[in-house]
């Protein structure tokens, strides 16, 4: 999977995701991160890439030929109209089922907004969908396409070794995952639960179902539901649901 990052700020991408398991990814070429710096692309002979906004208001907005130009280049290289994301606080929320989606293309363009913003005209001409990674405001778009970059690639074959499979994770069947032990065997009084030491793998994935199913319950009532449960599953949450109504 190839990502083609339109930003103002490249060193921001590259610094961060040359470590670490994306960066072993990108080395390995499981993905590939390609940041493309608007600023190349600008016309304007004192390379401004940004102006006042009609109408008036504060602050600035990226103009539309630079990023244009910088999509068109993308273009040009892979010879195809690519999946095209604006990072964007009024865009949908991103989440584990976007990530899957987005998983499958081979190539994502991901523009990184800042200052106030985009000029409208461009998101149309290079049909970008927006995306928010949440309700908040960030001052550029360079943090939230490194968030999509991170979790679209970790599930990219070959981007995890198997020992680091995404399978069990929080939000896979719109449950959180089962909280998770190392050693030592007691810590500051603690021991861990006995059952994670009994060797029998089906009552071990059994404990962890039904303890994913009371995180969830807990912290995220809301995933389940959507999560596919059982009728035991079912009978399990309303045995415990007492606990945690309010
Ligand atoms: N004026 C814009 C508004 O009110 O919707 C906010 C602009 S923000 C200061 C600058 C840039 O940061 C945006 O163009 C966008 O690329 C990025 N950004 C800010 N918050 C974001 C969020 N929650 N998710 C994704 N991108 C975000």
């Amino acid at each position: 999977m190839n990502f083609h990052i339109l930003t103002l700020f490249p060193e921001m991408i590259t610094d961060t995701l040359s470590a670490s398991i994306i960066g072993r990814a990108s080395q390995n070429n499981s993905i590939s991160i390609d940041t493309v710096n608007i600023r190349d692309y600008t016309n304007d002979k004192h390379g401004s890439v940004d102006d006042y906004p009609y109408g008036g208001g504060a602050g600035m907005l990226m103009q539309a030929q630079p990023i244009y130009d910088a999509y068109k280049s993308i273009e040009e290289k892979i010879g195809h109209k690519p999946r095209t994301v604006y990072l964007s606080p009024q865009g949908k929320t991103f989440n584990q089922k976007i990530a899957h989606e987005l998983s499958i293309e081979d190539d994502l363009v991901l523009l990184c907004g800042h200052y106030e913003g985009v000029d409208e005209r461009v998101l149309d001409k290079i049909d970008a969908e927006l995306i928010s990674i949440g309700d908040y405001v960030l001052t550029g778009g360079e943090l939230a396409a490194m968030v999509i970059v991170d979790s679209v690639s970790r599930l990219v074959p070959g981007v995890l070794h198997n020992d680091e499979s995404s399978e069990d994770e929080s939000f896979e069947n719109s449950l959180l995952e089962y909280p998770q032990y190392s050693r030592p065997y007691e810590w500051d009084g603690m021991k861990v639960p006995d059952i994670l030491l009994s060797g029998d793998h089906k009552k071990v994935d059994e404990w962890r179902h039904e303890k994913s199913l009371e995180r969830t319950l807990e912290n995220r009532p809301d995933l389940l539901e959507r999560a596919e449960l059982s009728k035991k599953d079912i009978e399990f949450i309303d045995s415990i649901r007492y606990k945690y109504d309010s």
